[in-house]
């Protein structure tokens, strides 16, 4: 049997000539935690050129969902944000990643911290009803240089707080934190300066950061990673991974060309 799945583009999203998401149908044999990316692409010729992405669905949804950069050369992307409806695309059948709560030990406060399309896999997390029950409060930051890039920002704050399965949780527990770096706006600056400054704490009404009640979600560029490792670090939380549970989990949004 092929390690792969065909499936057909169902819609696609233009958000900057940066970012785009498409979603496409799940052959029901995909399964997946909240929070892992797989392999997916296209076929180019005869041969599949793949790439990782974070499924940014939840896994009890009928549809996928990726959010993806348009790397102006880039050998998938180049192609990839020209998908039109109908089209195919290769996904892989397994999946895989250290962005799921099975990996953090117990807390209060879940942080979720993602920059660019690093959002990708904490749009499935907020989504799982589990999210909620473990944690009290969750605390979703998006991180990025100008407010056009801030996607998905209406579906977090109006669709998801009305939804059927979980919108009450969503309307008690889910607190989200949009920030940018280049453009005026109501939050600004990088996360790690937000985190240190105090200011995150201030605004959403809860305390500084300590390991024993907060649990931490890490995803976005290498220099992110880091550098809120390093800061986690300096106050005493544990790294969590498969087979051990921590204080915090991090992944690459990207590996660096
Ligand atoms: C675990 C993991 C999960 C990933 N999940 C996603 C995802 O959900 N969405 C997504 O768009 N990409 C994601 N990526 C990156 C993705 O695998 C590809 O690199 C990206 O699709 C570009 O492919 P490409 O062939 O066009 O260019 P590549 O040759 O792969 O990349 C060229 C260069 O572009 C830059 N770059 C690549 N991806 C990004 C990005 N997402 N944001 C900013 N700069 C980038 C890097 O400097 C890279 O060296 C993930 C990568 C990893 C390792």
């Amino acid at each position: 049997m092929s390690n792969f799945n065909q499936e057909s583009v169902l819609s696609v999203h233009h958000w900057t000539d940066t970012l785009f998401s498409f979603t496409t149908t799940r052959d029901p044999s995909f399964r997946f935690r909240n929070g892992e990316f797989t392999m997916i692409g296209l076929k180019v010729g005869e041969k599949p050129l793949l790439r990782a992405y974070s499924v940014a669905s939840a896994n009890y949804e009928d549809r996928l969902e990726f959010f993806s950069i348009k790397v102006p050369d880039g050998p998938l992307t180049s192609r990839l944000q020209h998908l039109e409806e109908g089209d195919e695309i290769i996904v892989s059948r397994k999946a895989t990643g250290t962005l799921v709560i099975d990996n953090l030990r117990d807390g209060r406060n879940l942080y979720l911290v993602g920059t660019g399309t690093g959002l990708a896999p904490f749009l499935s997390v907020i989504k799982d009803p589990e999210t909620y029950e473990r944690f009290e409060k969750v605390v979703l930051l998006h991180g990025c240089r100008r407010v056009a890039e801030l996607a998905y920002g209406e579906m977090i704050t109006e669709k998801l707080p009305n939804d059927e399965l979980i919108g009450e949780v969503v309307r008690n527990q889910l607190i989200y934190y949009p920030t940018v770096t280049r453009d005026p706006f109501r939050n600004r600056g990088r996360i790690t300066d937000l985190i240190t400054s105090g200011k995150l704490f201030r605004d959403a009404g809860l305390a500084p950061l300590e390991p024993e009640h907060d649990r931490v979600m890490i995803c976005g560029s290498p220099a992110l990673l880091r550098d809120t490792k390093a800061l986690l670090i300096g106050n005493g939380f544990a790294e969590g991974n498969h087979g051990e549970p921590g204080h915090f989990v991090i992944e690459k949004a990207f590996a660096e060309g």
